[in-house]
């Protein structure tokens, strides 16, 4: 890809630097592999010439039904087979959610995310209630984002109707490495719920995670692969492992804070317009290795203090963290560039 030079300090558009959906895992590895500086300059440089300001964008997440799931997820404390200490709790009641989204609101966060442990969606009185929290949600102003699982085509539209703006549903990592961390489902099925969510005007959300006995081919194919969707996906949360005791990853060694700043860069480098998230894992990263991530193209973070079950900086380390690069944050719904 041709990176275009840094243009300062005029509005650049998306349109001086070509989205590309046919990337090789030669090309993405090569990227992955340059000196570190050299590629912080071509993630910068893609960054400057699609993003206007330092805008941060700011996504509070809520955990609104927890645990008691009935999937395998090798890294997750939800897992119900996995003894964690995170018990199994019902459904938030509708008020609940949203005055935890008016409270998020209050501190600045833009979009609310609704996360829920489940395997699947199905249809009653829970899925009702979770739309009358995305019709909440809009009705304050902000973005709805929900992580629910899979999806069929029609719970896809019934989120759409209510004015679901966007669905996370994580790719984790490669095809290849995937079994070795979940084996409850297929990326066929996340690939598939993906298409729902496409299909119906939603905007993706989609990532994964790093740290968890990957090779770095898994992580750029990882990254290959959401890049080579048409369109891309508007947002690319990456994850550095939190490991909890109690899961299958229990024990693995701490991800190095520069290898998620590679992944951050090759990200912004191959879908230029979307926000790139820096999401779990972000409370073990120095506040310098944070600015490094936003050096490579990180332009979203989670907000609040946990993340669902793992913790989070604070509001205040977050406000410094922001004070300090210069960044302010994104209003909802405004200034996208476009993604295709
Ligand atoms: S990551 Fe999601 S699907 Fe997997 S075990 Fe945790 S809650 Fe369930």
């Amino acid at each position: 890809m041709h990176a275009t030079h840094a243009h300062a300090p005029h509005s650049p558009s998306a349109n001086e630097v070509p989205i590309r959906s046919d990337w090789t895992l030669a090309e993405v590895r090569a990227l992955h592999d340059l000196p570190l500086l050299d590629l912080l300059y071509r993630a910068q440089s893609v960054h400057r010439a699609v993003w206007k300001d330092n805008k941060v964008q700011l996504c509070s997440l809520l955990s609104v039904k927890t645990g008691g799931c009935p999937e395998n997820c090798g890294y997750c404390p939800q897992a119900a087979r996995y003894d964690t200490g995170v018990k199994a709790e019902k459904l938030m009641s509708v008020p609940a959610v949203l005055d935890s989204a008016k409270q998020a609101k209050d501190a600045g966060a833009t979009r609310f995310c609704m996360g829920a442990a489940w395997r699947e969606v199905k249809e009653g009185p829970q899925f009702e209630s979770v739309l009358e929290m995305v019709r909440g949600v809009k009705a304050l102003g902000m973005e709805a984002c929900c992580t629910l699982g899979m999806l069929s085509e029609s719970q896809a539209k019934r989120l759409k109707d209510a004015g679901l703006d966007a669905y996370n549903h994580n790719l984790d990592s490669s095809e290849a490495f995937y079994g070795e961390i979940i084996t409850t489902r297929t990326y066929e099925d996340r690939k598939r719920t993906l298409a729902h969510v496409r299909a119906q005007g939603i905007n993706v959300c989609s990532g994964g995670i790093i740290g968890m006995g990957e090779s770095v081919d898994d992580r750029c194919t990882m990254l290959l692969t959401l890049a080579n969707q048409t369109p891309h996906p508007e947002s690319v949360p990456i994850n550095a492992l939190v490991p909890v005791e109690g899961t299958p990853l229990a024990n693995r060694p701490p991800v190095d804070p520069l290898e998620l700043v590679r992944l951050m860069a090759v990200a912004r480098i191959l879908m230029p317009a979307a926000m790139v998230r820096m999401s779990a894992g972000r409370q073990q990263l120095s506040q310098e290795a944070q600015l490094l991530c936003m050096v490579a193209g990180a332009n979203s973070i989670f907000f609040g203090d946990t993340l669902l079950t793992t913790s989070n900086p604070t509001f205040e380390d977050d406000m410094r963290l922001l004070k300090n690069a210069g960044a302010t944050p994104l209003q909802p719904n405004v200034d996208r560039p476009k993604v295709s």
